[in-house]
């Protein structure tokens, strides 16, 4: 079959990989929103379609058998845009979401649905790893009381707008000591991130969980 993954996360890549592998013609489209993305099997296209309709086109323009939304659980406005252009197109459609991460004993975690439920509810003069895309910082700027240890992949092209904050780049740790390592190193009171599920950024809530800190998180 010719396949469209809309990806964007590793289980997508491994699922082009699979796809591959059992001799489907496989195209993987990322947003291009990471600058330098791991190298994926099959063919790779970057960047917007122009919303559901400019997704609709492409699929028949390309003449691909089936759509499947792989994309990140938090990619709400991709994910409605490829339920409409299925239904408009009627192409075979899958959609793969992958697991909340659930509670386990001895979390403690602070549940909200928004995130300015998270900036409300956060303590004065709390220290918070702040484990959110540059697009989602914006709500914390009326926090001046508090420290933002903030953690992007990606150097965001603005200056973050946040009064009191440090930037650490890079991609989380999937050992949770190093995960503690850094918590301790700034003094982290609470974590504050979204129910993204999978292994890769699961490390920070077992180190929250070792180290008895809160995480404040935004639910699906
Ligand atoms: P979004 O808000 O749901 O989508 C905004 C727009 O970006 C879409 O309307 C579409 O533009 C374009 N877009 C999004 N995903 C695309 C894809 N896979 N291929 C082509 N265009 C795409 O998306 P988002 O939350 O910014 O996420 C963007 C990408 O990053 C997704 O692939 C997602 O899997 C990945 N990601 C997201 C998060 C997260 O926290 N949201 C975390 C890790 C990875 P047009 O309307 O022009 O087509």
């Amino acid at each position: 079959m010719k396949i469209l993954i809309l990806g964007g996360i590793k289980e997508a890549a491994d699922l082009a990989a699979r796809l591959v592998e059992e001799s489907h013609d496989v195209t993987s489209s990322l947003a291009g929103r990471t600058k330098e993305p791991k190298p994926i099997v099959g063919d790779v296209r970057v960047g917007g379609f122009g919303g559901a309709e400019g997704l609709a086109e492409y699929l028949t323009a390309h003449l691909f058998d089936k759509l499947i939304d792989a994309t990140h659980p938090f990619a709400t406005q991709i994910s409605a845009n490829a339920k409409l252009a299925a239904e408009t197109t009627g192409i075979e459609f899958e959609v793969i979401t992958r697991p909340p991460w659930q509670k386990q004993e001895g979390d403690h975690w602070i549940d909200i649905s928004t995130l300015e439920e998270a900036r409300d509810v956060l303590e004065p003069n709390a220290r918070v790893l702040l484990a959110l895309g540059s697009q989602y910082i914006d709500v914390f700027q009326t926090r001046a009381d508090i420290f933002f240890l903030v953690r992007m992949v990606d150097q965001p092209e603005q200056p973050l707008p946040l009064p009191n904050h440090e930037l650490l780049l890079g991609k989380p740790s999937p050992d949770w000591h190093k995960e503690a390592e850094t918590l301790k190193a700034h003094s982290i009171t609470h974590v504050v991130c979204r129910n993204s599920g999978g292994s890769g950024a699961y490390a920070k809530i077992e180190a929250a969980r070792a180290l008895r800190i809160p995480v404040v998180m935004v639910q699906r």
